[in-house]
């Protein structure tokens, strides 16, 4: 068989299951991957997100080669330009067989069915489910719909995931092949997405993303429960990127994360604490996708609750450049946004804590930040980004009620209690004490005295008046 793999967001060569089976099956085989500047453009992709991949790419395409497979690159330069780059390598290579994992946005599923109508005809389409441990629309409830909350939906999920080993990864052997086409170089940067001021905190590539697994698992993992709430604490995994790009699958997490705390399956996992909240997460995520791809109007922008449609979410451009630029006079908030333009990322505490400042407290579209988190995260997800947005927002499905609103002040004492984010972010905060940087100018420090904004709103009248909008609808 001459095949042709196409990487999309599954870059890596280990527990790759449409790869390993192209390799098992092919005598010939060639990988593509396609840019499509125009289209990350529209979908708001971050340039740090796209100077990973770029990295990443070249990583692959080093490993690959030394399997004698050689990593092609073409220009869309659109999603929709991907039928025709495919359809010509596979006259220009006589390819028999196309290999690929899905992708469960609404774009990316149109783009893949438009590939697979225009191949068909006369070459074997093969696709297979590797985003997730468990395909979207597999997870059902006792009438065979899907569920809406999380918690039953998780409970299901893992009982699924154990009944049929989901969570093992694959260990198929990579064979290698002969081939005399020499790999594509691949480009250092894209055009439009070159302004790149943020500091890259994560090597690219295969080895570095399972360096970090396993720091997680022999470092972190015991005390995650216990830590990850906490944005100065290392506590978390720093996965993100990799799993946002497939350098890493989920099955290969949970599998080092089992392995580590010698569980033998999944269904043991309560018995760890730090492990069982970890593997929790990546069920988010799942079921974010699993959400997004039962309601495409999702990917059209609109929320899952429509009628929060109705409330009449602000977008007053002060207010949106003052929460993009951290000048909020809220230091907590102010912190995590300059966390966000100085690395690329942000802790998932300050996500939530600055997503529900912008929806529920300066009354803003949340769409607007949940552009914003994408156009600057190194991990941008659209379904956990729009999945955490909608939570924050109460717009989602399983949201944070919407009475839940979380104080800034109260948020950032519990959660920094020393002040400690807050001084590496806001340096002009620095000097002062740990009971008065979480609210300077309530403790009577002069605004002249400061180098650093009053708080844009008043907290409590937005609460309220958030609060009876929610009533009203
Ligand atoms: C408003 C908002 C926007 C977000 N945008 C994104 C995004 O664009 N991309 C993204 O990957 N995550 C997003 N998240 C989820 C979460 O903040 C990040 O996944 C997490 O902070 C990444 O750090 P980590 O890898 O150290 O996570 P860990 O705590 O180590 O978690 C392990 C993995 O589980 C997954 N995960 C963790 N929390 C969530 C969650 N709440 N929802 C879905 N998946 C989760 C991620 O893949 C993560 O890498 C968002 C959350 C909120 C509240």
């Amino acid at each position: 068989m001459r095949s042709l793999y196409w990487f999309r967001s599954d870059l890596r060569l280990i527990d790759n299951i449409a790869l390993a089976e192209a390799m098992h099956a092919a005598h010939f085989l060639i990988a593509v991957f396609i840019l499509t500047p125009v289209t990350w453009k529209a979908h708001s992709e971050a340039p740090c997100k796209i100077r990973f991949l770029l990295d990443n790419l070249k990583l692959l395409s080093e490993a690959l080669w030394k399997k004698g497979i050689p990593l092609l690159i073409r220009q869309g330069p659109s999603f929709s330009d991907c039928p025709k780059v495919l359809n010509k390598l596979c006259r220009e290579y006589d390819i028999d067989a196309i290999y690929f994992n899905k992708e469960y946005l609404l774009d990316e599923e149109n783009r893949d069915n438009s590939v697979t109508r225009l191949l068909a005809s006369h070459t074997l389409v093969n696709s297979y489910n590797e985003k997730l441990v468990l395909s979207p629309g597999t997870v059902l409830n006792k009438s065979h719909t899907l569920f809406q909350v999380f918690t039953p939906f998780k409970k299901t999920w893992l009982a699924k995931a154990h009944e049929q080993q989901a969570w093992r990864t694959w260990r198929k052997s990579i064979k290698t092949f002969k081939s005399d086409i020499t790999p594509d170089p691949i480009p250092d940067f894209l055009k439009g997405f070159t302004h790149q001021k943020v500091v890259l905190h994560w090597q690219a590539g295969e080895e570095a993303a399972q360096k970090k697994l396993k720091d997680f698992c022999q470092n972190k993992m015991q005390d995650y429960h216990n830590n990850r709430d906490y944005p100065n604490l290392d506590g978390t995994s720093s996965l993100s990127p990799y799993l946002a790009q497939g350098v890493i699958s989920p099955r290969q997490c949970i599998t080092a994360v089992l392995e580590a705390c010698r569980l033998s399956d999944i269904d043991c996992i309560k018995s760890n604490e730090g492990a069982a909240t970890f593997i929790s997460e990546l069920i988010w995520r799942e079921f974010y996708y699993h959400i997004i791809y039962a309601n495409p109007n999702i990917c059209r922008h609109k929320p899952f609750r429509l009628k929060t449609e109705h409330i009449p979410w602000g977008n007053d451009p002060n207010l949106l450049e003052a929460w993009k630029n951290g000048m909020t006079g809220f230091p907590i908030v102010d912190a995590g946004m300059r966390q966000l333009l100085k690395t690329g990322w942000m802790h998932n505490r300050l996500r939530m804590i600055v997503a529900m400042f912008l929806s529920k407290i300066l009354l803003l579209d949340w769409r607007l930040g949940e552009k914003h988190f994408m156009a600057h995260l190194i991990d941008g997800d659209f379904s956990a980004n729009n999945g955490g947005w909608q939570w924050c927002a109460s717009t989602g499905t399983d949201s944070v009620p919407y009475f839940r609103i979380f104080n800034p002040l109260t948020q950032s004492q519990r959660f920094d209690p020393k002040g400690e984010f807050i001084r590496k972010f806001c340096p002009e905060l620095a000097h002062l004490d740990s009971k008065t940087i979480h609210d300077p100018f309530a403790f009577g420090i002069k605004p002249e005295a400061l180098n650093y904004p009053q708080p844009i709103v008043d907290y409590k009248s937005m609460r309220i008046k958030t609060l009876n909008l929610f009533k009203s609808i």
